[in-house]
């Protein structure tokens, strides 16, 4: 499939005020597009001017959710240079949502070499101050016009862009997270595994509730007992447990993060043992207590690593020591994003520079 690339008709501004980008609000000039149609399979790629889709109201999307999504991060270089962290893993990924989701599935060399062709295009949005990056949001979602319940006949793949400010303004702040008693976000079976919009939908409530608790985060635990944590809203959790990595392992109900994986080889090379095993809500709740969990933390694109200052459990809440962010996190943190800004070698083979 050839891409067309189209010239740019309104460009903005460009990026002013760098170190105030708030999250995915600012998009760039341009956008990856591609349609599928059954029968004729994926056509029409195209890089074009950013801009609104005409939908049908009847958009399948639009009535049950039939869509998948990605997030992943550009990094400016200190020589200036542009790389991204992992991408082939974000697509591989996305296939992954879109054959849980009876979507098509796309082509990876092509829709790769797409994300990197429409990142370079747009590079000059990559911001350069510390702790800023380019977020990468592929989206793929059901355009057929028609309100029956089955897959769709035709979809919508895109590409977007969006710079983004440093997550840590002054210093790496610990979250404050709820672990809900009650609601659940992925069972066995389900779509927890896929990043599918539905999952998020359905998180709100209990972030809401968390959120006028005065607490940033909803912390799940598993749908069949509630007795094991899984994850929170767009993190992987990790425990620095007995002295060992604790991380729920990928039984279906947990997304199977790309920086959870990186954090993963990372302190296996530090020495840590690691057990992909859940651990109780209990042995949370009293590990700080007793000495026994010295540190949590959260992996995603967005955060990269976030620190956890508390927990709040039916009512009780345990904190950390002055809720300072842990050694162990402080260092995966810088380690992580050393690599990924290319301040530090790249043993794993991570990154790719345009
Ligand atoms: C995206 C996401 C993560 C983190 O995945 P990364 O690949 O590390 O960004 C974790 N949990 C959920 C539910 C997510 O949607």
């Amino acid at each position: 499939m050839k891409l067309d690339i189209l010239p740019v008709t309104n460009p903005k501004p460009g990026l002013s005020e760098e170190t105030d980008l708030a999250f995915g609000r600012t998009f760039t000039d341009r956008m990856f597009v591609m349609q599928y149609d059954t029968g004729k399979g994926w056509h029409s790629a195209r890089i074009e001017p950013y801009g609104p889709f005409s939908l049908d109201p009847a958009a399948m999307v639009l009535h049950y959710s039939q869509e998948i999504f990605e997030g992943l991060k550009a990094f400016r270089r200190p020589d200036g240079k542009v790389a991204l962290f992992r991408p082939s893993d974000n697509v591989t990924r996305f296939n992954l949502s879109a054959q849980r989701m009876c979507m098509p599935e796309v082509d990876n060399e092509f829709f790769l070499d797409a994300i990197l062709k429409l990142v370079q295009l747009e590079s000059d949005w990559v911001p350069f101050s510390e702790g800023t990056s380019l977020y990468i949001r592929p989206t793929m979602i059901a355009t057929e016009a028609m309100l029956g319940v089955r897959p769709a006949d035709q979809y919508l793949c895109y590409v977007i862009l969006s710079p983004v400010g440093a997550y840590y303004k002054g210093g790496i702040a610990p979250v404050k997270i709820w672990i809900s008693d009650h609601y659940v976000r992925a069972t066995q079976g389900g779509t927890g595994e896929a990043k599918t919009g539905g999952n998020y939908a359905a998180s709100l409530y209990a972030a809401k509730e968390a959120a006028e608790n005065g607490y940033d985060q909803v912390l799940w635990l598993d749908a069949k007992e509630r007795k094991y944590v899984e994850e929170v809203g767009s993190m992987n959790m990790f425990f620095l447990y007995d002295d060992k990595i604790v991380t729920s392992p990928l039984r279906g109900t947990v997304l199977d993060g790309i920086t959870r994986r990186s954090v993963l080889t990372l302190c296996k090379e530090m020495g840590y043992d690691i057990e992909e095993r859940a651990l109780t809500v209990d042995e949370v709740m009293e590990g700080i207590g007793n000495g026994r969990l010295k540190e949590a933390f959260g992996t995603g694109t967005a955060v990269v690593i976030s620190p956890v200052g508390s927990f709040c459990y039916k009512g009780e809440s345990v904190s950390f020591n002055n809720g300072d962010p842990g050694e162990l996190t402080m260092k995966l943190y810088k380690t992580l994003t050393d690599i990924q800004y290319g301040r530090k070698a790249d043993p794993h083979g991570w990154v790719t520079i345009l």
